[in-house]
């Protein structure tokens, strides 16, 4: 494809989309093929996905692949009519979960099972304050927009939302540490519970990331979340733990990420990863909330569990587990994070390296005594890296923070291309700093 042509494509997609639709890279890449841990673009040229937890089997997993068309083949319809696909995943699914979580509920999107999460947790509890973090993404619908702390201008104009600081061992508010800190985030969480109170509201729940995915994978200091859900729960609200990003075996040992705080959730929403990039996601809860929330009000999802989204998720725990792609997580895991940390003692770029199974999160900082983000810094490495093969993207308030996330197969070899690429770029990008 030559540069026109891709321009002419990027002309009519802002022309017909929009200049605002979403898109990574200064250079716009222009994908149409996927294969396991590698996607090619329109010139045949390969890139390492290091980003993608959507295809989270690995793009195109023939057994996926397979077990879409097969279904697709035989029957699709809106669900509400028997058939085995729902049942049998639905059993399988909630099997995973705690012994309390054992009832589910499909949806489409992530942003949908939080939606349905939110009504679910106002209606159980009668209240209608939600807590958050202070840089919050949980979607897109109306509602749960208004959950977007650090993304979207709607969350700054509610009264139903309270939120407080990340709790991060990095970038600490005062020079606490341990239970100190731990304390201090929860202080925090009283005081979103107390705002939502003053203003009548009560507190139906909070609603996080337990791996706080979007806040830069951060640490929570030991005993934070235990804390602070004791709280909320105290205030009659229900814990949310938000999976879209971290279930499904993605932080290793276990198959959801709340599972090493060990507190177990009111309401699991899960998303992305659960078919592989086909549209499925769910709501689990116990039996108790979902026929609560089932007599109360109306839930009709057209497209959700029908029997081909069922077919390629109940392929995804397939291939997760035939695979032994949780343990790979571990073990990949662990040679990725011991490879960013050799990384880290020669790039003084890298203030800190944060890693969950096959998550990471890399912290560029400008100086590491006074840890001020590089934001500017961040962006330059996620484009050098694509441009050497690698496709990397950023989060965090300055956008200063890498964020990688594989789909599941990812292997050593994979981890030694990564890890020579940041290499690269990283010292090109502090080259180029230094002029
Ligand atoms: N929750 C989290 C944690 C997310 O990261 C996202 C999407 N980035 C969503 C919910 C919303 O999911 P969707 O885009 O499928 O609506």
């Amino acid at each position: 494809m030559t540069g026109n042509e891709r321009n002419t494509l990027l002309e009519r997609r802002f022309r017909v989309l929009g200049s605002h639709s979403p898109l990574f890279y200064e250079e716009p890449l222009h994908l149409v093929r996927g294969e396991g841990v590698w996607v090619y673009d329109a010139d045949g040229r390969r890139y390492l996905d290091v980003y993608n937890n959507v295809p989270h089997v690995g793009h195109c997993h023939p057994r996926v692949v397979e077990a879409i068309a097969r279904q697709a083949a035989t029957l699709n319809t809106h669900t509400r009519y028997l058939h085995d696909n729902i049942v049998n995943y639905a059993e399988r699914l909630t099997a995973k979960f705690h012994p309390s979580l054992n009832m589910a509920m499909f949806a489409c999107t992530g942003s949908e099972a939080n939606e349905v999460a939110l009504r679910m947790a106002r209606h159980a509890t009668g209240n209608e304050g939600i807590i958050v973090t202070d840089f919050a993404y949980h979607g897109n619908t109306a509602a749960v927009a208004e959950l977007g702390t650090g993304f979207m201008p709607e969350a700054q104009s509610t009264q139903r939302v309270a939120s407080f600081p990340i709790p991060d061992s990095y970038r600490t508010p005062q020079e606490l540490s341990g239970d100190a800190l731990a304390d201090y985030y929860a202080d925090t969480v009283q005081q979103a519970i107390d705002t939502l109170q003053s203003r009548g509201l009560g507190v139906a729940g909070i609603l996080i990331c337990p791996d706080f995915a979007n806040e830069g994978l951060v640490y929570e200091p030991p005993g934070f979340l235990a804390k602070a859900i004791e709280r909320v729960r105290a205030a009659g609200g229900l814990y949310i733990a938000d999976e879209v990003q971290g279930g499904f075996g993605r932080t290793g040992h276990h198959w959801w990420s709340h599972e090493w705080a060990g507190v177990t959730p009111d309401i699991v929403t899960l998303g992305k990863p659960m078919g592989n990039g086909h549209p499925i996601s769910g709501v689990i809860a116990s039996e108790h909330l979902i026929e609560a929330f089932g007599e109360w009000g109306m839930y009709f999802n057209t497209f959700a569990g029908n029997p081909v989204s069922c077919a390629a998720a109940a392929a995804v725990l397939d291939v997760l587990e035939q695979e032994n792609l949780l343990q790979n997580a571990v073990d990949t895991g662990a040679c990725v994070a011991r490879g960013l940390r050799e990384l880290q003692s020669r790039h003084a770029l890298i203030g800190d390296v944060r890693d969950k199974g096959l998550f990471f999160a890399i912290e560029l900082v400008r100086d590491r005594d006074t840890r001020e983000a590089a934001g500017a810094e961040a962006r330059q490495v996620v484009n050098a890296m694509r441009r050497e093969g690698v496709l990397i993207s950023s989060i965090g308030k300055q956008d200063q923070i890498l964020k990688l996330r594989p789909p599941m197969p990812f292997q050593r070899e994979h981890a030694d291309r990564l890890i020579e690429t940041l290499d690269t770029c990283l010292t090109q990008v502090t080259e180029a700093r230094r002029g």
